[in-house]
Formats: C-alpha cells, structure tokens, sequence
C-alpha cells in the first residue's frame, strides 16, 4: 500500500513548519507521494523540492486557492501545477494583495474591540509576507484574549464579528482556469467544512463540476468513516476523480498527522491513477 498524502501546509502560509521540515516528517511517516499545497502560494515549494530530491520523496506541485462560490469562500487545491505559470502566478499574487488589504482591515476591527497594535502583533508572528487568519488567531491566544483557536474563530474574524472581513477571492471557475492554465489538476478541498448542508455542498460540487473540477477530497485527516462513504458517493455522481489529503499545518493541538488517513474508497478514480 502506497502512503499518499495530498494537503499539507508549510510556514509559507499557516503551518508551523519550514518546507524542509514538513517534507522530511512525510519521509518519516512513511509517505510515498506528498503535496505540499500551502494558500495562495507556491513559494515554499523550491525548498521542498530541494529536500525531497535530497531524501528520495516524491512530492507534487500544490497549491490551496481561495475561491468564492455563491458570496461563500471554498478552497480548490490544485495538484502537479507548474509553478512557473504566469496565469497562475499573476493570480497568486492578486490573492497576497488581498490578504495584506484583509490584515489592515482585520487589524482596525480589532483594534476597535480594544486589541491594539495587531497588524504588528500579527507580522511578527507569521514567518513569511503571508499573514493568514491563523496567524490572528495564533496572536489572539498569545496575548491572552481567547484561550485556543476555536474560541477565537468564535468570537472574531468571521461574519461580522471584530476582525471579521469578507472574502474576495477569485470566483472559482478563475480558479480552476488559473490551474488548468499551470498544467495541474482542481481538487475541492475538505468539502464537509464549509459549514453548508449537504443540499448545498452538493450544489456547489455541480457548480464546480461544471467549471471543469477534476476532483474531490474524499479522504481528509479528520474525516470519519460516514463522511468517507457520503463523500465517495459524490465523487461518483458528479464523475469527479477522488484524492486524499491529511490537511496537516503542524499545530501542537491538531490531531492530524501527515499521511495517516483512513482508506479510500474509489480506489479505481484516483486523482493519481494517472501520475504513477
Ligand atoms: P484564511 O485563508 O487566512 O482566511 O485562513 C483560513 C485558515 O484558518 C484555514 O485554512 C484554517 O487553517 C484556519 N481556520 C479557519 N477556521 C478555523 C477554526 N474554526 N478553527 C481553527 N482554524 C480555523
Ligand atoms: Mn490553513
Ligand atoms: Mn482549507
Ligand atoms: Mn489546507
């Protein structure tokens, strides 16, 4: 049994870990195939690479992109994308010009709710030019004002909450050009955890689906055997291609671990029946 793991992130955008770092724990835990797939960038993927020849890792190309599907912001991972792809980079980089707009904004709403210096707070957490919510979040634990990362999603940066900003992604049929554009295959990340009922989730597979999505994250780290089922069934009803991906960012509360999934279903409509 091959070990493949297809979502995984690095300190370039919210993991805890450098490139190297997370690469060399997949080859720890067994895995044959690893995507690092960090938000709205490709920047770690040059060191990654660098540590996976070293070590003998085969590692694909990813990247998660934020999108928006009906005024609700979904990720699309794109898989095996070529990083050098002006379409995709030009879209990128209008992803990070968002995200530093969304931290000034999210910085002055909680500044109003008595959380000064923010912004600055913020940078000096993040290890790169990307500042995520995550990254808020992490701030708002240190400082003593929410005691984990759930409670801070609660009680700020979403809906209209303080800090609370609204996505202005790219729609996602954009997205899915950017990364058909960069030779790689669309992949609809974590589709049980974009707080929709399934009505909808289904929905937005068939908009997806339209728009040329190649697949569907059947298998994450945290989902259960029922989801595992329901989802399958969905990728077999839209013929969407499955994949599987821990979603692993290296927190020390997170209970994901790189390439510990539970079995894939579809094992005939991979994403990667084609790559091996
Ligand atoms: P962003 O892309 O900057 O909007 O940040 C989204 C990231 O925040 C997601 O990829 C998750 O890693 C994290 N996140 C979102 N909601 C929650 C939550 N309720 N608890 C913990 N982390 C969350
Ligand atoms: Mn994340
Ligand atoms: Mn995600
Ligand atoms: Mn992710």
């Amino acid at each position: 049994m091959m070990i493949i793991d297809l979502h995984n992130h690095s300190y370039y955008s919210d993991g805890v870990l450098s490139p190297s770092e997370v690469v060399r724990l997949a080859k720890k835990e067994g895995c044959d195939v690893f995507a690092l797939t960090d938000h709205d960038t490709t920047d770690g993927l040059a060191e990654a690479q660098q540590q996976a020849d070293e070590i003998g890792l085969k590692l694909v190309h990813g990247v998660e992109v934020s999108a928006m599907c009906s005024k609700m912001t979904v990720h699309i991972v794109g898989l095996g994308v070529d990083i050098n792809n002006t379409t995709l980079q030009a879209g990128l980089k209008q992803h990070q010009k968002f995200r530093r707009v969304r931290a000034e904004k999210m910085a002055r709403g909680l500044g109003g709710a008595g959380v000064f210096n923010a912004m600055e707070k913020t940078q000096a957490i993040a290890k790169t030019d990307m500042i995520t919510r995550t990254h808020f979040a992490q701030m708002l634990v240190q400082e003593g004002v929410c005691k984990d990362m759930r409670s801070v999603f609660k009680r700020f940066l979403t809906g209209k909450k303080p800090g609370g900003v609204g996505g202005k992604w790219a729609e996602y049929d954009e997205v899915i050009a950017w990364i058909h554009a960069a030779g790689g295959q669309a992949v609809l990340a974590h589709p049980l955890r974009y707080r929709m009922t399934n009505t909808k989730v289904k929905r937005l597979l068939s908009h997806l689906a339209g728009a040329g999505l190649d697949g569907v994250e059947v298998v994450t780290g945290s989902s259960s055997a029922d989801e595992i089922t329901l989802v399958s069934q969905w990728a077999k009803e839209f013929k969407l291609l499955s994949s599987q991906g821990s979603d692993y960012h290296g927190w020390p509360n997170q209970r994901v671990a790189i390439g510990k999934l539970m079995e894939m279903p579809n094992s005939e409509t991979t994403i990667w029946r084609d790559w091996l």
